[in-house]
């Protein structure tokens, strides 16, 4: 998987004025997941609200956390112990969030 190249610093931080128009079609808005799939803060354009951003990770269950539960809840931890995988961080899915504007731009599912 290549390595992301960094961005380049923005043009003009905190100038919000629109950028021309040009009469050439509907302009193209390049929002996707990008190539990295981390569980570290990465740096980040952000498609909602523009800025140049470093993630914010938050834990989120994922199927994996889902399948170590129901196997530990089929051996009989009913105790509480079934929940373990949704205490351990790195059995999850991590979410990244936009600090600005607190949106969720991706998440890394893990294999
Ligand atoms: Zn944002």
């Amino acid at each position: 998987m290549p390595e992301p190249s960094p961005y380049p610093p923005p043009p003009h931080p905190g100038n919000r004025a629109p950028p021309p128009v040009y009469a050439e079609g509907p302009r193209v808005v390049h929002v996707g997941v990008p190539l990295m799939a981390s569980t570290m803060p990465v740096h980040y354009q952000c498609p909602y609200c523009g800025n140049y951003i470093i993630t914010v990770t938050t834990p989120v269950p994922g199927i994996l956390t889902w399948m170590l539960c129901t196997t530990l809840f089929v051996f009989g931890c009913v105790l509480g112990c079934c929940l373990l995988p949704f205490c351990v961080d790195s059995l999850q899915d991590v979410s990244h969030s936009c600090p600005v504007c607190r949106n969720e731009l991706f998440r890394y599912h893990r294999p």
